[in-house]
C-alpha cells in the first residue's frame, strides 16, 4: 500500500547543456551523463526518482529457462559510492556526482525481517535470489537500504531513486537507493513502514529491470494508492504517475512501448521462478525400523535445477543439514523409544520432505545403510524393486522410504502489518 504524494512531473534538461569537467585523474570514474530526472519530490510532498541514463551494454537480455538467478543484495550494512557507471560489485554509481557514504539501515531488526519478507513475497514469481549478505564480486544487483536522500547528493524528500534507462531495459549490476531513514522521517516509525519501504524498494529495482511506472495501483511500479500489498501485475497496463501515458520518456517522442505488462517483462528479463520441487526420501533407516541409539541417516534428493540443500530434523528440531551429497547424516544418543524423522530438502525456491518413525532400542542392529527401495542410485532400472534383477530389489517386507512430496513455498506470506496512510 504504497502512498506515493508527488507529482508526476518529469524534468529533462537538455543532454547538451551537460558541462564538460576537466579531465579526470587516471583511475577516477566520471559520472556518465544523465539525461534526466522522472518523479519529484519535495520536503511537501516526498516521493520517488529516476535518473534517466542511456542504454547500458548487456541490458537486452533475455533470461534463460531455468538460469542461474539473479541476485538482489539487499544491503542494510552501508555503503561508500564512487561515482561512474552502475556496478554494484565495485560500489559504482550513476546517482551519486561524488563520493558518498549512505549509512546502515537504522530500523530494528524485526523490521529489517519485515522488509526481507516483503521483499521476497514481491519477487517469489521470479528466477531471482534475494539476500542482506553481500554476494561480494559476482553480478549481482544492490538495493541499498539506509540513510537519506541527501547523503546521496539528492534534495530531501526523495524517498528512493534507480537509474532507468531510455529504452527501458536491464541495467546490470544496477545499483538502486531506497532512503529509509528519509522515508522514515516523512511518515514516521509505523506497524506499515516496513511494507512501504519493502514497496519502494520493489520499485526502485525493477526500475533496474527496466521497468516504468505503471498506472495501475495494485503494482509496486505504481505511484497510485492501494489498500494491500503491492504485487507485480500480470496486466497490459498504461504507464504513467498520475495521469496515464506510453511507457518510456514522456515528452520527448522517445517511448518504449504504448502499455507494460509488469509480469511479462519480469519474465523476460530475470524469468520466472523454479517450480519444481525436488524429490527426497529417506533410504535409511527404514520406515518402523528399530535402531540403536547412534546411527546413520541416509537420504536421496533430486531436483531438475539442483538440489542446494537436505535438512535432517529430528522430533521437530532441525540437527544436521547438507549442502551437497551424500546426504548422510550421522546420529547419536537418541533416547529409547520412538521418534520422527524428516529430511527436508529445497532448491532454494521450492520445499519437499521425507518422513519416517522409529524406534530406539539399546542393543538394536544397526540399519542397512543401503537397503533396498526405487531411489536406490545403485538401481539401474528405475522400476519398482520387485524385478528381481539384483539391484534394489525388494527381498523382505516392510521396507518403505518415506513418501516424498511438495510441501509448499518456504516463504512464509508477508503479514500484512496494518495500514499506512498519509493524504495530504
Ligand atoms: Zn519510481
Amino acid at each position: 500500500m504504497r502512498i506515493h504524494l508527488l507529482a508526476g512531473a518529469l524534468l529533462i534538461p537538455t543532454i547538451a547543456s551537460a558541462e564538460r569537467a576537466a579531465a579526470p585523474a587516471p583511475g577516477v570514474d566520471v559520472r556518465p551523463p544523465t539525461i534526466g530526472w522522472m518523479g519529484e519530490a519535495s520536503v511537501a510532498r516526498p516521493g520517488t526518482k529516476m535518473q534517466v541514463i542511456p542504454p547500458v551494454p548487456g541490458g537486452d537480455v533475455i533470461a534463460v529457462p531455468g538460469g542461474a538467478p539473479t541476485i538482489i543484495y539487499m544491503n542494510k550494512a552501508g555503503v561508500t559510492l564512487t561515482p561512474g557507471n552502475n556496478d554494484a560489485r565495485t560500489n559504482r554509481s550513476t546517482v551519486v556526482a561524488q563520493t558518498s557514504t549512505i549509512p546502515a539501515f537504522e530500523g530494528s531488526a524485526a523490521e529489517w525481517s519485515s522488509i526481507m519478507t516483503c521483499v521476497r513475497t514481491i519477487f517469489q514469481p521470479y528466477n531471482v535470489t534475494i539476500t542482506d549478505v553481500d554476494p561480494g564480486n559476482v553480478p549481482h544487483f544492490e538495493s541499498i537500504m539506509g540513510g537519506r536522500a541527501q547523503q546521496a547528493g539528492m534534495e530531501q524528500g526523495v524517498l528512493g531513486v534507480s537509474p532507468f534507462t531510455t529504452n527501458c531495459t536491464l541495467i546490470p549490476n544496477s545499483i538502486v537507493f531506497t532512503f529509509t531513514q528519509s522515508t522514515r522521517d516523512a511518515y514516521g516509525t509505523t506497524a506499515g513502514l516496513a511494507e512501504e519501504l519493502c514497496e519502494i524498494a520493489a520499485q526502485e529495482i525493477a526500475h533496474s529491470f527496466g521497468l516504468d511506472h505503471e498506472y495501475l495501483a495494485s503494482d509496486p511500479m505504481t505511484y497510485l494508492n492501494y489498500n494491500g500489498l503491492k504485487r507485480f501485475q500480470n496486466v497490459d497496463a498504461q504507464c504513467g504517475e498520475y495521469s496515464a501515458r506510453a511507457c518510456g520518456l514522456p515528452g520527448t517522442g522517445v517511448t518504449c512501448s504504448a502499455r507494460q505488462n509488469s509480469v511479462t517483462l519480469l519474465n523476460q528479463r530475470i524469468g520466472a521462478a523454479d517450480t519444481l520441487a525436488p524429490t527426497v526420501s529417506i533410504t535409511s533407516p527404514s520406515n518402523g525400523a528399530v535402531v540403536p541409539t547412534g546411527f546413520a541417516v541416509n537420504a536421496d534428493a533430486m531436483d531438475n535445477l539442483g538440489v542446494t540443500k537436505v535438512e535432517l530434523w529430528v522430533d521437530g528440531n532441525l540437527v544436521d543439514s547438507r549442502t551437497a551429497a551424500p546426504y548422510t547424516f550421522q546420529l547419536t544418543g537418541l533416547a529409547t523409544g520412538g521418534h520422527s524423522i524428516v529430511a527436508k530438502a529445497t532448491d532454494g525456491n521450492n520445499l519437499a520432505e521425507s518422513t519416517i518413525n522409529v524406534t530406539v532400542q539399546a542393543g538394536a542392529p544397526p540399519p542397512n545403510p543401503n537397503p533396498p527401495g526405487p531411489n536406490d542410485p545403485s538401481d539401474p532400472d528405475g522400476n519398482p524393486d520387485t524385478d528381481g534383477d539384483g539391484n534394489g530389489d525388494i527381498i523382505t517386507g516392510g521396507c518403505q522410504t518415506g513418501s516424498a512430496g511438495g510441501a509448499g513455498g518456504i516463504l512464509a506470506l508477508f503479514a500484512l502489518v496494518g495500514l499506512l496512510r498519509r493524504r495530504r
